[in-house]
C-alpha cells in the first residue's frame, strides 16, 4: 500500500485519462503527486478527486508543457511546494489526425510540441532535482503507433518514435547516476483520446488486437507503478509496449 510513501511524483497529462489513472495509481501507494494538466479545471478535478480517496495526496498545476518557459516556472513552484521530485511521468500528449494531404503545419507543430518537445520541456524543468535522488525514474508514455506507424497521424508517430530516441538518448545519459528513463508504449486504451474514434474505427481498431480487446488505464498505471518500483532498477533505456499483442 505504501510503496512510493516518501516519493514525490510530477504526471504530466494528468487531468484525465491515462494520466489521472497513473496520478491516482501513485497517489494510491502514498506518493505525493503533482497532477499537470492544460486547464485549471481539469488539473483541479483530477486532483480533488485523487484527494477524496487518498486525502493530501495530490495538488494540481495548470500548465502547458509546450510553453518552456511555463514548465521552468511551474517546476520551481512544485519543488517549493513538495520538495524534491523523485519520479516523473511524462505523459501529456494530444493528436492531430489528418492524411499528410490535408495535415497543416500547425497541425505538425502542435503535436511535436506537446507530444515531444513537452517532454524535453518538462524534463528541463525537474532535471536538477531528479538527478539529486539516488534512484529517480523517468517514464516517457510513447505508443505503438510510434513502433508501427500509422496512416493519417505522420505527425503523431513523429512525436512518439521521437520520445523513443529521446528516452534511450536520457537513459544512457543518465545511467551512471542511477536513474532510469524508460518508455511504455500503449496500444489502444479506453479514454476520451479514443472515445473520439468512430464505431467502424474502433471496430477495426479490435481487429489488428490479438487479444480483441482495448486496454484500460489501470493497466497502463500498473506498469507504471512497476517501472518506477525498486524491483525495476535494472531496467532502462526500454520501450515496454503493452497492447494486448499487436505489435508482437
Ligand atoms: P486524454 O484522455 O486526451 O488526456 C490527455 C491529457 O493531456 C489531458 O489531461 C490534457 O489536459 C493533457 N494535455 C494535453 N496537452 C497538454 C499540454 N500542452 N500541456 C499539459 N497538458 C496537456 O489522453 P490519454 O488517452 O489519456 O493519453 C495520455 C497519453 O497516452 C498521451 O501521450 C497519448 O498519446 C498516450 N497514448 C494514449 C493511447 C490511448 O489509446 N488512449 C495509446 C497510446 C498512447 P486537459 O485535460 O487540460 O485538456
Amino acid at each position: 500500500m505504501d510503496r512510493f510513501k516518501d516519493k514525490t511524483v510530477v504526471v504530466t497529462g494528468a487531468g484525465r485519462g491515462i494520466g489521472q489513472g497513473v496520478a491516482e495509481a501513485f497517489a494510491a501507494e502514498g506518493a505525493k503527486v503533482a497532477v499537470l494538466s492544460r486547464n485549471e479545471q481539469s488539473c483541479g478535478q483530477s486532483a480533488a478527486a485523487i484527494n477524496e480517496k487518498y486525502p493530501g495526496a495530490a495538488k494540481p498545476y495548470a500548465v502547458d508543457v509546450s510553453d518552456y518557459d511555463a514548465i521552468q516556472e511551474c517546476g520551481k513552484e512544485i519543488v517549493s511546494d513538495l520538495g524534491s521530485v523523485n519520479i516523473l511521468v511524462n505523459n501529456a500528449g494530444i493528436t492531430r489526425d489528418g492524411l499528410l494531404l490535408r495535415m497543416s503545419e500547425e497541425d505538425w507543430d502542435a503535436v511535436l510540441g506537446t507530444n515531444l518537445k513537452g517532454a524535453f520541456n518538462t524534463l528541463k524543468a525537474f532535471q536538477r532535482t531528479l538527478m539529486k535522488s539516488s534512484d529517480a525514474r523517468i517514464i516517457n508514455i510513447s505508443s505503438v503507433i510510434g513502433l508501427i506507424g500509422n496512416a493519417g497521424q505522420a505527425n503523431y508517430a513523429a512525436s512518439k518514435a521521437g520520445l523513443i530516441g529521446f528516452t534511450k538518448s536520457v537513459a544512457r545519459e543518465l545511467a551512471p547516476r542511477q536513474v532510469t528513463c524508460n518508455a511504455i508504449a500503449p496500444g489502444f486504451v479506453r479514454t476520451d483520446m479514443t472515445d473520439v474514434l468512430g464505431e467502424k474505427v474502433q471496430e477495426d481498431i479490435l481487429k489488428m488486437i490479438p487479444l480483441r480487446e482495448m486496454g484500460e488505464v489501470e493497466e497502463i498505471a500498473h506498469l507504471a507503478l512497476y517501472i518506477a518500483s525498486s524491483e525495476a532498477r535494472y531496467i532502462t533505456g526500454q520501450v515496454i509496449a503493452i497492447d494486448g499483442g499487436m505489435t508482437m
